[in-house]
């Protein structure tokens, strides 16, 4: 073992180290052949037009070489999950030893981190963003002990839009005595260079992507997460042996050829962006428009719980985040097409006076 490897592996559950993984049958034999009598699967095939008879790759090889070549890493710096929800699963499962380990959050943040870690027993320590947003990161620290294994780090934030600034996260980088999860999920709306181009740097960093987002494929359920190849193989030796289906990973594959009408919405989503930042505050019932690096903005209004109610009455669903640490009376708001954007502002323009 080297260093990273040692310093890693001392970070693991014990449990998690000494794991000898599930062996598939397509695990097992990986070459070329034609007669598969390996998996007791249906030699007749299913009912489909489609073959889906097959076991699908558990190491999603063709997927893995298709995103590494788009994201500039190696296939074996790459995790795969059923979104990136998985990835947040297996990196709770991997470090955090239940009863004992804790995680640490910024709130307000996304709200999975926290039911994953009550999920795995975890203790979640709190130390959360200023009033403004911005990260403390004294507060980090004070908090964190030897049994801190994960910092989440939402840049762009969910529900606030804001990235955090590089100095703090390389603050964290350097003093975090576990390891520091940036979840990017929106950083494909931030315009900013990922931290997977800085993987090479820190053992201690995973970076988090989805193609949710950005990439419109939230129904296929594809995330990501990106690290050393020791804590990737950690990942994926407790991952579920098929946790992508054949279908998803095939669409992905079509989906990975076609980066330019990604970069064509993501676009015009910025451009929708910018025009409710613009019109949203010229409203009676808008307070304030937060900043956004995503493709969601912050809206902070009169009233939240009515205005929702409103908006769901006119058949306009948006997320009210009143309850969330610093978001009394924000709303969360999706950026749609143009024409549903303008259905809001017109929707918004009209709450009566009562709701105001
Ligand atoms: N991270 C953040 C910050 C999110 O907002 C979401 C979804 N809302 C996810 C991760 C999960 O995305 P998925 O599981 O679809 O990849």
């Amino acid at each position: 073992m080297n260093e990273i490897e040692k310093y890693i592996s001392g970070m693991l559950r014990p449990g998690i180290a000494a794991l000898k993984p599930y062996s598939s049958a397509r695990d097992e034999f990986t070459g070329a052949a034609s007669v598969f009598l390996d998996a007791n699967e249906n030699s007749l095939g299913g009912p489909l037009e489609e073959d889906f008879s097959r076991y699908p790759d558990p190491l999603q090889m063709p997927l893995r070489q298709a995103l590494a070549s788009l994201k500039s890493v190696e296939p074996g710096q790459i995790f795969i999950g059923n979104g990136s929800d998985e990835a947040i699963d297996m990196l709770m499962r991997a470090f955090v030893e239940p009863g004992r380990d804790n995680i640490v959050l910024l709130p307000p943040t996304y709200g999975m981190y926290s039911v994953q870690a009550n999920i795995h027993g975890a203790e979640i320590r709190r130390a959360p963003l200023h009033t403004d947003f911005s990260p403390d990161a004294d507060a980090v620290l004070s908090v964190s002990d030897v049994h801190s294994k994960l910092l989440f780090l939402c840049s762009p934030n969910n529900p606030t839009g804001q990235c955090l600034p590089e100095d703090f996260i390389l603050e964290m980088l350097a003093k975090f005595p576990g390891l520091v999860v940036i979840d990017e999920a929106y950083g494909d709306f931030s315009g900013r260079p990922s931290w997977t181009t800085r993987l090479a740097e820190f053992p201690n960093l995973v970076v988090m992507q989805t193609l949710s987002k950005a990439w419109g494929l939230a129904g296929l359920r594809i995330g990501m997460a990106f690290s050393n190849a020791f804590i990737i193989n950690a990942l994926n030796k407790i991952k579920y042996p098929y946790n992508l289906n054949s279908m998803t990973i095939r669409l992905a594959l079509q989906a990975l050829q076609q980066p330019d009408s990604v970069q064509e919405k993501v676009r015009i989503l910025l451009a929708e962006r910018e025009r409710l930042e613009q019109a949203l505050p010229l409203l009676p019932c808008v307070e304030k428009v937060f900043p956004s690096d995503a493709n969601f903005l912050l809206v902070r209004v009169t009233n939240a719980d009515d205005i929702y109610r409103y908006l769901c009455a006119q058949g306009i669903i948006v997320r009210n985040r009143t309850k969330e640490m610093h978001c009394l009376n924000c709303l969360r708001i999706t950026v749609g097409t143009p024409g549903e954007n303008d259905l809001l502002v017109t929707a918004l323009l009209e709450v009566r006076e009562e709701e105001k």
